[in-house]
């Protein structure tokens, strides 16, 4: 086994398994080292909606470059992959959200994302089982769902297929200077390290700007046609945007198989993977306030993961400010699996040379240089 590489990546989830394939193709020798299985981690965890999202500039620019990516993944991914461009149906409770939805529709309107305005009626044909009363909503119709595993484990394979080294079952103990030092005291030695740990990251670099933010997620029987688009409240926007409070909000996706999955909360200091009760009670409370006939469904399994957090929620891409040789591809909180492609190319294409697709700056770790763990960026 080869043990010098182009570029050695720490974390098989989805974004090491993007970065892999994405330097892959532009002729690097790469190795992945992953501890557990890929994609094993909060991609596993992960609800897999490949969403655009408006909470800033960047946020947007990042999750449009990378859901074109996926279109065009998509047509080489297996049907393991279950991806499906179901469209997100943001849902608006009253007059205030709906002013919210038409501020989303010509944000988007006007950067060429396909959506329209639904009123209360036509939110009742597109979705009979939602309860009556909403006042209308906002449905984007290019956002799609993605079997995040699946989907990992293919860019991996892909990756492989183009001579990357795939380490399985190695934890890597320390990293930098251009080496990975492994937990059975072997190393990896490369020109650059990407580190791709998702929440783990602080593992190994305590100093990174990154927490851990819990999720819960229930997946149910089969039950084709009960909802048909990802629907989410718009005061999901609010939980997700919290930065301190236990939040739950209303995120229910159908699968392929029929299942739906319910989501979401969000938890800061949470650290254990057991489930919390409490937040399982108040997310599905929530989803029997939009579906009320969801209490009738039978839920088949209840799992938490982590997202890595970060203080203005952008993921940290780019070179590390103290280590030459180390890139972060971390800190994408709950657009991870839809930004890993985007990470990717940017990675690929910083290590390259290249100019990147989408202006890089917004989510170089360097913005954080003078503001410690808990600061916001200047
Ligand atoms: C409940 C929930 C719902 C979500 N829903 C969505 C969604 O709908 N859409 C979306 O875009 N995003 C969603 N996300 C976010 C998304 O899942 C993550 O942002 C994404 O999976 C992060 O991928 P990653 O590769 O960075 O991290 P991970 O998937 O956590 O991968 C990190 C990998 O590193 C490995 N590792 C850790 N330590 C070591 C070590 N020392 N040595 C070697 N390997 C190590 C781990 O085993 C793991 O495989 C959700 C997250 C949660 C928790």
């Amino acid at each position: 086994m080869r043990t010098e590489f182009d570029v050695a990546i720490a974390g098989g989830g989805i974004v090491g398994a993007a970065c892999a394939y994405a330097c892959a193709r532009r002729g690097l020798n790469v190795a992945v080292v992953e501890r557990d299985v890929l994609g094993s981690g909060a991609t596993a965890a992960g609800m897999g909606h490949i969403v655009v999202m408006d909470d800033s500039e960047a946020q947007f620019a990042l999750t449009r470059y990378s859901q074109q990516l996926w279109k065009e993944l998509i047509r080489q991914l297996p049907p393991s992959a279950e991806y499906e461009q179901r469209g997100t149906l943001w849902i608006a409770a009253d007059g205030e959200e709906m002013d919210a939805a038409e501020r989303k529709f010509f944000y988007y309107s006007a950067r060429s994302v396909p959506c329209r305005m639904l009123n209360a009626r036509e939110l009742q044909e597109e979705e009979p089982n939602l309860a009556p009363g909403f006042a209308g909503g906002l449905l984007v119709l290019e956002d799609g769902v993605v079997y995040p595993p699946a989907a990992a484990l293919e860019l991996a394979r892909k990756a492989r297929q183009l001579g990357a080294s795939l380490m399985i079952g190695q934890g890597v103990a320390s990293l930098g200077q251009g080496q990975l030092v492994l937990e059975d005291g072997s190393s990896v030695r490369a020109r650059r390290i990407v580190l791709a740990l998702g929440a783990d990251a602080t593992r190994l670099r305590p100093d990174l700007p990154v927490r851990k933010r819990k999720g819960h997620l229930v997946i149910t029987d089969r039950y084709p046609g009960f909802v048909h688009h990802q629907l989410v409240e718009l005061g999901y926007l609010k939980s997700a945007h919290s930065n301190s409070a236990d939040s739950v909000a209303f995120n229910v996706q159908p699968r392929q198989t029929g299942q739906l999955l319910i989501g979401s909360s969000r938890q800061f200091g949470a650290e254990h993977a057991e489930v919390d009760q409490h937040m399982l009670n108040a997310m599905l409370a929530r989803a029997a306030l939009y579906l009320p006939d969801v209490c009738g469904l039978s839920a088949i399994r209840v799992w938490t993961g982590f997202r890595a957090a970060t203080p203005d929620k952008l993921p940290l891409i780019g070179p590390d400010r103290n280590d030459p040789t180390l890139l972060l591809a971390t800190g994408h909180e709950g657009l991870g699996i839809t930004t890993s492609l985007g990470t990717g190319e940017l990675i690929a294409d910083m290590l390259t040379n290249r100019p990147c697709a989408i202006p890089p700056e917004p989510y170089l770790p360097e913005r954080y240089a003078t503001v410690g763990v808990s600061g916001i960026p200047p």
